[in-house]
C-alpha cells in the first residue's frame, strides 16, 4: 500500500506505536515518540508532526529506520518520513494533529476483541448473535442495538468485534466507536469554542457510529438534547447505532422519558452474568494463547471460585501465568490459591460456610440443626460430608475452621469428608450427578 485512509492510517500508527514502546522502552519512547502525530501517508511518504526541532532531529537520525521498518510490518510501504513541527505558526499541521489525537481516542480499538475471540455460551448467546447480525448487515437491521448488562461481561468486547467485522468487510465505511464520556467531552468543548458544527459533522458523516457506557450521559442536558438529535439524524438516515449500558433503556438513571423510549426502538440484548460452563470455555481459549501449559483442574478451580466476571477470570489467568513464568515453579491448584488469595477472597463474599449448609440441607432435606449435631444415620452423615467438601471446594476456609462451624468437629473429620466425597464421585454417577447440580447453585 502506497495510500491509505485516514482511519487506516491512524489505526496502523497506533499499533506502530505501541511496538515503539516495546522496543525501546516506556522512558524513552515517553520522551521522544509519544507527542508525535501523523499527519498523512502519500506516495510512500509519511508525514509525522513534532513538538520541536530538537525531537525531531533526534527522532530523524535515531528512530526513523525502526518507524519505516514497523510500519512495513503493517503493510504501509514508507519510503520515506517527513517530519513538520507544530506550533502556532503552522495552523494546519497543528489542527490536523488535534484532530488527530481526537480521532485516536475515539477510534482505539482493541485488537484482540474480534469476534473470533469471543467465546459464545448460554448468558450471552443472544447479545452475541445480535452484535454478528448488525456486523454483516448491508442495511441496519435493529436500529439501534443495545447492549447491557453487568461489568466485565463482554459489552466492549462484542462492540469492537462489530467495529473490526465492519472495517474488514467494508473499508470505505466510517465506523466510530467512542465512550459516552468521551462523547460528553467533545460536546462540551465544542460549546466552548462555539464549534458545535464540526462536531456535529464528525458524526455527520459516519457509517456506524457505537457509543460505549452511554449511563454516563444521564443528568446532562444539553448533552443528551444533543445526544438525541445526533442519534434521530442516524438512525434516519439509515446508519447503524450501536450503544451499550449497564442497565436497560428503560431503567437508565436521569435520562429524558424520550431518549429512553428512543433508545429501545430497535433491538435491546442482555448480557447474562456468566455460568460455569462459560468461565471454563472462556479460560480454556484464552489458555491456548500462553506458551506454558496449564493443568485443565487448575483452569475449573479458578472457573468455580473466581466467578464475578470475566475481567477478573483473565487477570486471574494472567497473574499465575506471569508468576509461573517468573518464579518457574509449575501450576497447581495450591500455587493459584497461593498467588489468588486477595482476589479469592473478595469473590468469596458470595459462598460462605452458612450458605453451604443451609442450601445442602434444603437439597437433602434435612434440619440445619441435625447437620451441626452429632447424629450420624446415614441420609444425615452423606449430607454432611458433601456440605463439608464443598466448603473445602468454595471457600478458603481451613480445615479446622470448616469442622468448627459442623458441630466442632476436628479436622481429620473434614479431611476424611472429603476423601469420601470425591471417592463417591467417581464410583457413583448419580451421586456426581447431585453433587455437580448441587455446586452449579453456588457458582451460577
Ligand atoms: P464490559 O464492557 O461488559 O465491561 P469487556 O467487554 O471489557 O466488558 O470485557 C472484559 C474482558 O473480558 C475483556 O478482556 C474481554 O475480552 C473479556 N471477555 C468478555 N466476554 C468474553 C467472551 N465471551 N469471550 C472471551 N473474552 C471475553
Ligand atoms: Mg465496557
Amino acid at each position: 500500500m502506497t495510500n491509505i485512509t485516514d482511519q487506516k492510517l491512524n489505526q496502523i500508527w497506533l499499533e506502530t506505536t505501541d511496538d515503539l514502546k516495546s522496543l525501546i522502552g516506556e522512558k524513552s519512547f515517553k520522551t521522544w515518540l509519544s507527542r508525535l502525530g501523523v499527519i498523512e501517508f502519500n506516495d510512500g511518504i509519511l508525514k509525522l508532526s513534532a513538538p520541536s526541532n530538537f525531537i525531531r532531529d533526534n527522532v530523524l537520525s535515531r528512530f526513523s529506520d525502526m518507524i519505516v521498518k514497523v510500519m512495513n510490518s503493517y503493510g504501509c510501504a514508507v519510503k520515506s518520513l517527513h517530519i513538520d513541527i507544530y506550533d502556532n505558526n503552522n495552523p494546519e499541521v497543528t489542527a490536523k494533529s488535534e484532530r488527530d489525537d481526537e480521532f485516536k481516542s475515539i477510534s482505539v480499538l482493541d485488537k484482540r476483541f474480534t469476534f473470533e475471540n469471543f467465546v459464545v455460551g448460554k448468558p450471552n448467546e443472544f447479545a452475541y448473535a445480535a452484535s454478528l447480525r448488525v456486523a454483516e448487515s448491508e442495511i441496519p437491521s435493529f436500529n439501534p442495538l443495545f447492549l447491557y448488562g453487568g461489568v466485565g461481561l463482554g459489552k466492549t468486547h462484542l462492540m469492537h468485534s462489530i467495529a473490526w467485522h465492519v472495517m474488514k468487510t467494508h473499508p470505505k465505511k466510517k465506523v466510530i466507536y467512542i465512550s459516552a464520556e468521551k462523547f460528553m467531552y467533545l460536546f462540551i468543548k465544542s460549546l466552548r469554542f462555539k464549534d458545535t458544527v464540526s462536531f456535529k459533522e464528525m458524526f455527520r458523516n459516519v457509517d456506524v457510529l457505537m457509543i460505549d457506557d452511554v449511563q454516563f450521559i444521564g443528568g446532562k442536558d444539553t448533552t443528551q438534547e444533543e445526544f438525541f438529535h445526533t442519534f434521530n439524524d442516524l438512525v434516519d438516515n439509515n446508519r447503524q447505532v450501536v450503544l451499550s449500558a449497564d442497565k436497560s433503556p428503560s431503567n437508565l438513571e436521569g435520562v429524558e422519558d424520550r431518549l429512553k423510549s428512543r433508545l429501545g426502538w430497535g433491538l435491546v440484548a442482555d448480557v447474562h452474568p456468566t455460568t460455569y460452563e462459560l468461565r471454563l470455555g472462556i479460560l480454556q481459549s484464552k489458555a491456548k494463547m500462553y506458551k506454558i501449559k496449564i493443568p485443565e483442574e487448575v483452569l475449573e478451580f479458578l472457573a468455580m471460585k473466581i466467578t464475578s466476571n470475566i475481567r477478573e477470570l483473565e487477570g486471574a489467568l494472567n497473574r499465575i501465568v506471569a508468576h509461573v513464568t517468573l518464579v518457574g515453579r509449575p501450576i497447581t491448584i495450591s500455587v493459584a490459591q497461593e498467588v489468588l488469595s486477595d482476589l479469592l477472597r473478595s469473590n468469596e463474599r458470595i459462598i460462605t460456610i452458612e450458605i453451604i449448609q443451609k442450601r445442602v440441607c434444603e437439597f437433602y432435606s434435612v434440619k440445619l440443626s441435625d447437620l451441626n449435631s452429632s447424629k450420624r444415620p446415614k441420609e444425615l452423615a452423606t449430607a454432611r460430608q458433601i456440605a463439608m467438601y464443598l466448603c473445602k471446594e468454595l471457600t478458603t476456609k481451613s480445615l479446622p475452621d470448616i469442622g468448627r462451624s459442623f458441630g466442632g468437629r476436628d479436622h481429620t473429620t473434614v479431611l476424611h469428608s472429603v476423601r469420601k466425597v470425591k471417592e463417591n464421585i467417581q464410583k457413583d454417577p448419580a451421586f456426581a450427578t447431585d453433587l455437580e447440580i448441587l455446586m452449579k447453585s453456588f457458582t451460577n
